[in-house]
């Protein structure tokens, strides 16, 4: 049984349909880029897998064991406030999911939250404010986070929004070396060609599916070379 399905999904926001007719299967192990244009609804499909928007057809479903509580999500960097009052270690804690009002973690908990720095290459940092990192600095403090609620899946929305080319070439390695890990990745991305390097699978969204397969099956039919080269897909 796979780890993450949808079948016949349809999202809407005031009766405006956005996604529909979704079906589609995440396996333990896979990395799965969402592509499409602005607007084609994969952001809207990344609360639903979170449960912050509900269906209005069709279902979400959870296999091997798998539960919301298992999923570490990094949003798009810009919706955290540049004034953000918290260091690094405070920052990446939040990602762990005891109580809040518990003021202290458990030692598997602390042990977590210093695997995750390590993972990425952030000890140095954990004193910093937050806010005063460099933008590639602080994509990394977000995916220790998100790490620090899951070993096994990772929802990430445009990792690299807003970024230089220099700290994309970054970013990409570093979440390719969670995946290697054994984390399954499920990512919205914009930047093609990384995608298209480390995703094992793709998922073209158009409102509807205009695409599900493997990366490799993507890269040869005529929906996917139009989007590579550029066109509208
Ligand atoms: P993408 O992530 O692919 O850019 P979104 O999922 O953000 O697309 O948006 C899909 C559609 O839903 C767009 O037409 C967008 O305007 C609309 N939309 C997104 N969020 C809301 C919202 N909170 N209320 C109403 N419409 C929304």
């Amino acid at each position: 049984m796979a780890l993450i399905g949808c079948h016949d999904l349809n999202l809407s926001y005031e009766g405006k349909t956005v996604v529909e007719h979704l079906t589609m299967e995440v396996n333990a192990g896979d990395y799965l880029c969402i592509v499409g244009e602005n607007g084609s609804g994969k952001s809207t499909l990344m609360k639903a897998l979170l449960g912050l928007k509900k269906p209005t057809a069709g279902h979400i479903w959870f296999g091997q064991g798998l539960t919301r509580a298992g999923i570490g999500y990094m949003p798009q960097q810009s919706t955290l406030g540049q004034d953000f009052p918290a260091t690094v270690q405070e920052v990446v804690r939040s990602g762990l999911r005891g109580s809040p009002f518990r003021p202290f973690f458990t030692k598997a908990e602390k042990a977590r939250l210093q695997h995750s720095l390590e993972v990425l290459e952030i000890e140095h940092l954990a004193r910093r404010p937050f806010h005063a990192l460099s933008g590639g600095q602080q994509q990394r403090v977000l995916l220790a986070r998100a790490m620090c609620a899951t070993d096994r899946v990772l929802l990430l929305d445009e990792p690299v929004a807003g970024l230089d080319p220099t700290i994309t070439a970054q970013i990409y390695p570093l979440i390719d070396k969670l995946h290697q890990s054994g984390i399954t990745i499920l990512m919205i991305s914009h930047v093609i060609p990384a995608a298209m390097k480390y995703a094992t699978h793709i998922l073209h969204l158009n409102r509807e599916p205009v695409f599900f397969g493997t990366a490799a099956e993507y890269a040869k039919c005529p929906v996917g070379r139009r989007f590579l080269e550029g066109g509208n897909g």
